[in-house]
């Protein structure tokens, strides 16, 4: 494969030369540096470069680029060169930069960071970066070689753990694609109908009439397998013989904070999962919003550190499918999985969290995290201030988003598909939303298309009861059409809410406490003794990344003292 271009583009001949040289000194020898003076010859040789095949890593930007705003200029890049980091290359100030990681103009001036972070909550933009200063800079090389390391693994591993060879529309093959993403394996996928595949199907000694061939790392070809079996490729889906003190079901955030302080804490910890690691944030491109992490870390990558951190501490990872049935049994639970299987464990933790229902409309998937939101991702109303953002929903979830966000933004246009607000939302909001003058309510429509060049630019809607259909501008769409709890294979003994979310301690109502009204049950214990839940999937819940986590390591306290309470009774 031909060196991975490193792009810099920046109109001061003096500020290109510094990073040019820079990357040069430290990439040149694995990558391909290319420096453009303006944003037009830039795209230009973005385009050529598609044209030939070649890949591109890392497009750099400087932020005080003339001729087109920067974070446009980016914006546009993406729509070219999906798969490429976006930096945009703050100049450095001050005599205190070189100590100091955040660019000091943007801790000086709000107001001149204002754009910086606009760009980055609309997904223009993937990172921004201080300028190099003199000699070796090792803030800034630890910050490109993290994108570069994130850019390799999503778009060209040196070393494919798996090798996908399916037709290149096949929807198993894109399941396959995402999950293995998102659990951070790296792969390949080759076109069943290009020269590449053909190649690798040979090898495999397959002929391509079932597809997809898996084509693993050991040399294993797995011809349409089920993700259990893929999953024993990687040792990941064993199941422990003996009764383990603690089974968590899901490893997303709550299941893996779990597994790491049940693990740490020397409990034998089971950590079952049906899918992918990292649950919901294995999908998202950039959390900004997590502790100790400034410029935001993709979920894949904090899903596999937490992954590879619970492991190191002990605890067992199993892949072994998805758990169909919880079960009392003596000294504690049985656990039923696919294929007559089955786990023991004295205390269960569930952390299975949610599904939020997708909207289906062209051009919304390929602009999700660059103008499109579903759920807690906007937690940034401030990025939009001036801006038109549109709301699907007509539920509560909606209305609290659309009163918040009308704070900032211009205009607030909520979407709903039946004929009034009043069928899902509380009349509390109906009348903040009424007496909102930026806020308007259009009912009977529907998202029909988005559409932008790396940004959603503008939604088509169609509006159902004049069978009319208009293009809008729009800066952002915010989508929140409720959220499906994973609870539907427990046992009725477990107390769910009217939506499906489990009822935990002093949300439990007094007929399913599980200490009989004596004393109050643990705030995340079920009404089933002994079981726990945490994360999304519990009533109440805070959807997001360090409440889950927060909610996972308390949990494993409070299954500690249920544990320590049944041995101490044994
Ligand atoms: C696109 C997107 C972007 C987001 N961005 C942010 C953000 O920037 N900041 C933020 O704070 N929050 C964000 N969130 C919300 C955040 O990801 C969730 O609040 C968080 O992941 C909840 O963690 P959890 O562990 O409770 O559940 P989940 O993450 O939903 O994980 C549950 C896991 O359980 C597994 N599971 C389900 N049923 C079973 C079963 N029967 N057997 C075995 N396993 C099972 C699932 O496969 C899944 O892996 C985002 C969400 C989405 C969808």
């Amino acid at each position: 494969m031909a060196n991975p271009v490193l792009m810099v583009v920046d109109d001061n001949p003096g500020s290109l030369a510094t990073v040019d040289g820079t990357l040069r000194r430290r990439y040149g020898h694995d990558y391909l540096i290319i420096s453009e003076a303006t944003p037009g010859t830039a795209l230009g040789r973005l385009r050529e470069l598609r044209a030939a095949g070649h890949p591109v890593a890392v497009v750099m930007a400087a932020a005080a680029v003339a001729e087109a705003p920067a974070a446009d200029f980016l914006a546009q890049a993406r729509s070219i060169q999906p798969a490429a980091k976006r930096v945009l290359v703050i100049p450095r100030g001050g005599p205190a930069a070189p100590s100091l990681r955040v660019p000091v103009p943007l801790v000086a001036d709000r107001q001149a960071a204002t754009p910086v972070l606009r760009a980055i909550a609309h997904g223009m933009i993937d990172a921004y970066l201080p300028a190099p200063g003199a000699g070796r800079d090792e803030g800034f090389h630890r910050a490109v070689s993290e994108l570069l390391e994130e850019w390799a693994h999503d778009a060209a591993p040196v070393l494919p753990a798996v090798r996908i060879i399916a037709g290149q529309q096949s929807a198993r093959a894109h399941e396959l694609r995402d999950t293995l993403a998102r659990s951070s394996v790296p792969y390949a996928f080759h076109a069943a109908e290009s020269a590449e595949g053909r190649s690798w199907l040979a090898r495999a000694g397959q002929d391509g009439s079932a597809l997809p061939v898996l084509l693993t790392y050991t040399g294993e070809v797995l011809v349409d397998p089920p993700n259990d079996r893929i999953a024993a490729v990687f040792g990941l889906a064993g199941l422990p013989a003996a009764t383990v003190d603690v089974a968590i079901i899901g490893a997303g955030p709550a299941g893996l904070s779990a597994a790491v302080y049940a693990a740490s804490e020397g409990l034998s910890t089971l950590l079952l999962e049906r899918e992918a690691i990292g649950g919901q944030a294995g999908s998202s491109s950039l959390i900004r919003n997590y502790l100790g992490f400034p410029r935001g870390i993709s979920g894949a990558s904090l899903a596999t550190r937490a992954f590879e951190q619970a492991w190191s501490f002990g605890a067992i990872p199993s892949m072994a499918g998805p758990v169909t049935a919880l079960q009392p049994a003596p000294g504690g639970f049985t656990l039923h999985l696919p294929g007559g299987r089955a786990s023991h464990a004295r205390s269960v933790l569930i952390t299975t969290g949610v599904s939020y229902r997708k909207l289906d409309a062209p051009g919304l998937d390929a602009l999700l995290g660059a103008g499109v939101f579903y759920g807690a991702t906007t937690s940034e109303h401030t990025a939009f201030a001036g801006e038109h953002v549109f709301i699907v929903g007509g539920a509560n979830s909606a209305g609290q988003a659309a009163v918040n966000m009308a704070r900032y933004a211009q205009q607030v246009t909520i979407v709903v598909r039946g004929d009034t607000l009043a069928a899902r939302m509380s009349q509390y909001l109906i009348d903040e939303i009424t007496a909102t003058a930026n806020i308007d309510v259009r009912t009977s429509t529907q998202i029909a298309a988005a559409e932008g060049t790396g940004q959603l630019e503008a939604l088509t809607l169609t509006e159902a009861r004049a069978g009319s259909t208009q293009t809008v501008p729009a800066s952002a769409l915010v989508i929140l059409i409720g959220a499906v709890p994973h609870t539907d294979w427990l046992p009725p003994r477990i107390a769910r809410d009217e939506h499906g979310f489990i009822l935990t301690g002093s949300d439990l109502p007094a007929s399913r406490n599980p200490a009989a009204g004596q004393t109050l049950p643990r705030p995340l214990e079920t009404s089933m003794p002994g079981v726990f839940a945490a994360g999304d999937v519990r009533h109440g819940s805070v959807k997001r990344v360090a409440s889950a986590v927060g909610e996972g390591s308390i949990a494993t306290t409070q299954l500690t003292q249920y544990l320590q309470t049944q041995a101490r009774n044994s």
